[in-house]
């Protein structure tokens, strides 16, 4: 059972950090502004000698743009914030200072480390070495969670030892509120569609991210996880999961997270690995006229490592209603197209009246995600010859979020409802997925293909079924 109590007070660690700048704070600043959380505080913590007024400056900046939009109560909240803001310089690592300071602060309190993946693992460790935290007490983890389905159950039970299951926030701000619930909306409230989302009629789903933008200055991170870590083994899946999962009696988080984790603990993704997966690292091109450097000469990068920046992987679900059709996860950079989207194929129809002529190409069924859209093929007659079927698109807008991604996770947080964050199995299955891949790939099973940064992918792979 889900104890939602609002919290009082939001401890952010690492607030020099650029997630705490540039997504944490305005991400809070929209939601303060419309209202939906209230009667915060906020404190900033880091290893820096900051001044309290070097803090605040900071809180000021990012909540800048949030102010300019905001109504005059908004404003006041914001500005209510910006007043009592208070910031201490810890080294969180160390044994007893932030257990102090989560002691001493007006709770119920949500801890949000928005640190290196090592130190918050190490300032989680020094926590559980003083026992539990003050009751009511949230604590917020981002990704990478954990390196490995090892790494990610010692980190779970490090932090069992601190607070409830349903008190910690893994953070996926890939998926929206907005988003998840359209994916729900669409498939359990309308009843032509479930009857047919199965097996017997679906040939295959393709999830795919693929980005224009190129490395970007974060070899120091993205060197070092590559697009499989980076967004299939997060992301993708969590969107491949709702996409399968069987209809859950309510949107509550356990009836909702019970199904994302049932269904991605019948997947993985068989041997031999050169048939079920693909990856390639982009060289030197142009993407919407701008040169990009081949990946290998980017700063900070060691070629050697062979870092993959786009990866492809076939997932199967072993269950009852999706035995046998392929889901296939792909996500790169540097690529001519950007596209996020899921494309549902259904399988062609058993028999086409003799006497119809053009197209009878299967159906296909997209969700495309930030702005989410659905775009419905179906095969109409005419204009002109009623006897000859043409393709035509049914497209909606879906609705969207007037907060940003980090303002949604933080909604969760604030009101205690941990819906959209990773449940810990969750978080370890993920990894039990990719992990014999990373495996194989590091002892060079599949080979590193190489494409140009602008174009489709590496010559040969056959684009995963385009929009028209
Ligand atoms: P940064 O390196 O920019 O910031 C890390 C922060 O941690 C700094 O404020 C740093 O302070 C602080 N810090 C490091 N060591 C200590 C310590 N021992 N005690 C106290 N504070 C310490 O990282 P990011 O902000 O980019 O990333 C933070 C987390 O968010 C990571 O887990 C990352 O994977 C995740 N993330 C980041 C995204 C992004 O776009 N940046 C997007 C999604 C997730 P100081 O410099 O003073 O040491």
């Amino acid at each position: 059972m889900t104890s939602q109590t609002t919290v009082k007070t939001l401890l952010i660690l690492g607030a020099s950090g650029d997630l705490t700048g540039r997504l944490l704070l305005p991400g809070l600043a929209r939601l303060l502004a419309s209202g939906r959380a209230g009667g915060l505080n906020l404190v900033g913590a880091g290893s820096d000698p900051w001044t309290p007024e070097q803090w605040r400056d900071r809180v000021h900046n990012a909540f800048a743009e949030a102010a300019g939009s905001a109504d005059a109560a908004g404003q006041r909240a914001l500005a209510a914030i910006e007043k009592e803001t208070t910031y201490h310089q810890v080294d969180v690592t160390g044994e007893g200072p932030l257990a102090s300071l989560v002691a001493g602060l007006d709770g119920p309190a949500a801890v949000y480390f928005a640190l290196p993946p090592r130190v918050s693992q190490l300032a989680c460790e020094a926590l559980r070495r003083g026992g539990r935290l003050p009751a009511g007490t949230r604590l917020v983890m981002e990704k990478p969670f954990g390196s490995g389905e090892a790494s990610a159950r010692s980190l779970n039970e490090t932090l069992a030892s601190l607070v409830p299951e349903d008190h910690i926030h893994r953070v996926d701000h890939f998926l929206g509120k907005a988003t998840v619930l359209n994916i729900l909306g669409l498939r359990f409230a309308n009843n032509f569609l479930e009857p047919v989302w199965n097996r017997e009629h679906v040939e295959k789903v393709e999830i795919i991210f693929d980005e224009d933008l190129a490395l970007e200055g974060r070899a120091r991170y993205y060197d070092g996880a590559g697009a499989l870590r980076d967004m299939i083994q997060s992301h993708l899946l969590q969107i491949m999961a709702l996409m399968a999962i069987e209809p859950p009696a309510s949107i509550g988080e356990r009836d909702l997270r019970d199904a994302i984790s049932t269904v991605l603990r019948a997947s993985s993704i068989s041997a031999p690995y050169a048939k079920s997966t693909r990856r390639a690292r982009y060289t030197a091109g142009t993407v919407s006229g701008r040169n990009i450097p081949d990946y290998a000469d980017e700063e900070g990068v060691d070629a050697a490592r062979g870092t993959e920046t786009l990866a492809e992987v076939q997932v199967e679900i072993n269950n009852w209603r999706w035995k046998g059709v392929p889901f296939i996860l792909r996500s790169g950079k540097a690529l001519g197209g950007k596209r996020k989207e899921a494309v549902v194929t259904f399988r062609p129809v058993p028999h086409l009246p003799a006497g119809f002529t053009g197209v009878d190409s299967p159906n296909q069924l997209r969700i495309g995600f930030g702005p989410d859209t659905l775009q419905f093929d179906v095969d109409v007659n005419g204009p002109g010859d009623i006897f000859s079927l043409g393709r035509t698109t049914l497209n909606a807008e879906l609705s969207g979020s007037d907060l940003l991604p980090y303002g949604e996770v933080l909604e969760g947080v604030l009101n205690g409802d941990p819906l959209l964050s990773v449940r810990g199995d969750t978080a370890e299955d993920c990894w039990r997925i990719v992990e014999p891949v990373l495996k194989a790939w590091s002892r060079g099973t599949v080979p590193l293909e190489e494409y140009d940064a602008g174009s489709a992918g590496p010559a040969g792979w056959s684009s995963p079924a385009e929009a028209d």
